[in-house]
């Protein structure tokens, strides 16, 4: 029977340390190994578990490079028989952009299921192990299969999951469509169906990561003018996701820059800024909504739509 998960180390708050045990926001990420997180919780038991450290940074620094890094080493080990899934531990900040642009690439077959802290592992209750212990859970469940977070007992969908606090313990959700399933003592409540999709494959990202396409979120707000849209575009910006207010409405010194940069070839796609909802309704063709409603989500969905234009 394969049993192996694969642990990938990319740093994060997990990893990260404080001088005193009562600091949970004074510290710094990224200075625990992966081995030294595994040590910390013996309850991980006898089965068979491999630890890789594919990066140690804190996730706000997160790079083009360490995300085809960690898609490499991912598929790699995903076709490996005896590996049931794998558990990637990273920082809280960009988790869910790491989620999705994996999701998007993999769409695996096998439970990828990232994990990380909002306490450093110095805390006197730190978050990190029990997160850990439940993420292993995850990848372990039969059946389970695509790119999830193990977050504070949840189980969200790298399509739905947003990070939605700055320092609760539960910094996670996944909004109108709620978790995929519960984590209890090990076992999983499962409310919804494990995410499915088709990949876009790794060959859409083996490229220098230095030569991906620039693609910038801005947001529309009081007093929004075209200023940054031309200033972007005669930077030679590639593609632009606009943050609208409410159900995607763009202010009347915005909209005629937003359609310039179009007519100069630059893909304009629209969002909400909203915490929860999608765009509703049909949106001019030249302006479209995004596929998906983050727009964090759609800078990535629109770079990687690029990298496959050749040109
Ligand atoms: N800045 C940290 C990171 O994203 C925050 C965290 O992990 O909670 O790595």
């Amino acid at each position: 029977m394969p049993s192996t998960v694969v642990i990938l180390g990319t740093g994060g708050t997990i990893a990260g340390t404080a001088k005193n045990a009562a600091d949970n926001v004074g510290y710094t990420a990224a200075q625990r190994g992966i081995d030294e997180l595994v040590a910390a919780v013996p309850q991980l038991g006898e089965a068979p578990l491999e630890l890789e450290q594919v990066a140690q940074l804190d996730s706000k620094d997160m790079d083009y490079a360490t995300w085809q890094r960690l898609a490499q080493r991912i598929e790699l080990h995903l076709a490996r028989p005896e590996v049931v899934g794998i558990v990637v531990t990273h920082g809280t900040d960009t988790m869910e952009e790491t989620a999705w642009f994996l999701q998007r690439v993999l769409a695996p077959a096998k439970p990828v299921v990232l994990t990380g802290a909002m306490r450093p592992s110095t805390a006197l209750q730190a978050d990190g192990p029990q997160n850990l212990l439940d993420a292993v859970a995850v990848a372990r469940e039969p059946g389970a299969c695509g790119v999830v977070v193990a977050f504070g007992g949840l189980v969200h969908s790298a399509h739905d999951v947003r990070k939605v606090h700055t320092y609760r313990l539960d910094a996670f959700s996944s909004g109108d469509a709620g978790p995929i399933a519960r984590i209890e003592e090990g076992r999983l409540r499962r409310h919804r169906l494990w995410p499915v999709g088709s990949a876009l494959g790794l060959a859409r990202i083996n490229f220098d990561p230095g030569s991906w396409p620039r693609v910038e979120v801005i947001s529309g707000h009081a007093a929004s003018d075209g200023f940054i849209v031309d200033a972007l575009v005669g930077a030679g910006v590639h593609g632009i996701v606009v943050a609208a207010p409410g159900n995607g409405s763009l202010h009347r010194a915005l909209e005629p820059a937003l359609r310039r940069a179009v007519t100069a070839g630059v893909p304009v796609w629209r969002c909400s800024r909203c915490a929860g909802g999608s765009l509703v309704g049909s949106f001019d063709d030249k302006l479209p909504a995004a596929p998906t409603a983050s727009p964090w989500q759609a800078r990535i969905d629109l770079m990687l739509s690029l990298l496959a234009t050749p040109g």
